[in-house]
């Protein structure tokens, strides 16, 4: 079992970090909001005040943050994770942001004499709490194969995608490719039901035949046909609007970094921008059908 420092205990890493004690690793928690170290502490963590409390002695520092400056900050900033890790400490950061800011992250870890992996993660809020996370993770080979058995009390599937932000590249270009096959299956459903098929016997059809895929089979953006689906929760999240914006904007800005013709990713970038813009940010991204529909 491994001394482990977990910094960011939100939504996501609250759930992670109590998977981690419960698989029986001592971990130190740390947060900017204090509510959220107590919670942790409640679930067996040892609650950290300063972030030195949690980093001091670990043998792997755990973060999830919400975008590439906070985990520049909390890794390289003035009193950043750097500057109380041991020598040999391994960084494993779990936060989805930019592939760029993942590599310029390992390069300065790895300058500083540090390992570092980029492991950003597949599966909402349930998945974080119930350690069925997919893990799409990036960097050296030795890195990979000590931050493997730690991943694997956190999630069900752990995937090395290759070198220093790799893993951010999986997510990216995942979620882009989900964002567009919502959107198709959404104008799939309303254009079979304004031609008169009702969205059950086009998914028992579809579902079947060429054009199925997991926004159909899994998170059927037509209420009905998959029950669990938001969409029989009135488009409650499950995983947001704002959520998939966000990582489409990811996918955008790497792929004008290396000249990618992206058409169907901004078109789907361009969708959920507007859904944002007009409010609905915190509608789950398969309500879109909404809009495809012309109800929002
Ligand atoms: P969140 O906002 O709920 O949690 C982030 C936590 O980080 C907060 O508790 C915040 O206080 C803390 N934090 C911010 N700056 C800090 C600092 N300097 N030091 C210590 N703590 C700090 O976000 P979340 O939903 O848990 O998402 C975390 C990451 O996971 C994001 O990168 C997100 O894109 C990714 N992600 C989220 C989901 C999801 O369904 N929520 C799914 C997949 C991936």
């Amino acid at each position: 079992m491994a001394k482990i420092g977990f910094i960011g205990l939100g939504n996501m890493g609250s759930g992670m970090c109590a998977n981690l004690v419960r698989a029986g690793h001592d971990v130190a928690a740390f947060d900017l909001n204090p509510e959220a170290v107590a919670a942790a502490a409640d679930v067996g963590a040892v609650p950290a005040e300063q972030l030195s409390e949690a980093v001091t002695g670990a043998e792997i520092v755990v973060t999830m943050l919400p975008a590439g400056k906070h985990v520049l900050e909390v890794y390289f900033g003035e009193d950043g994770v750097i500057k109380w890790a041991e020598t040999g400490t391994l960084f494993v950061d779990c936060s989805t942001i930019a592939v760029e800011d993942a590599r310029t992250a390992n390069a300065r870890a790895a300058a500083a004499g540090f390992s570092m992996v980029d492991a950003p993660v597949s599966g909402g809020t349930a998945a974080a709490t119930a350690g069925t996370l997919t893990f799409m993770v990036g960097g050296p080979e030795d890195a990979f194969s000590r931050a493997k058995p730690v991943l694997d009390d956190m999630g069900k599937n752990i995937f090395h995608a290759g070198g220093a932000g790799n893993g951010q590249v999986a997510k990216i270009a995942n979620n882009m490719l989900l964002g567009i096959s919502m959107i198709a299956t959404c104008e799939a459903f309303a254009l079979a039901e304004k031609l008169g098929l009702d969205a059950q016997t086009f998914f028992d059809i579809s579902s079947k035949a060429s054009g199925q895929n997991w926004s159909m089979t899994s998170y059927c953006p037509a209420p009905g046909p998959v029950p669990g689906a938001p969409s029989n929760k009135e488009y409650q999240p499950g995983f947001a609007v704002d959520m998939m914006l966000k990582d489409l904007r990811l996918a955008a800005a790497a792929s004008e970094g290396v000249g990618a013709d992206t058409a169907f990713g901004d078109a789907a970038r361009a969708a959920y921008e507007a859904l944002s813009a007009d409010g609905h940010g915190g509608l789950d991204f398969s309500g879109v059908m909404k809009r495809v529909k012309g109800e929002i």
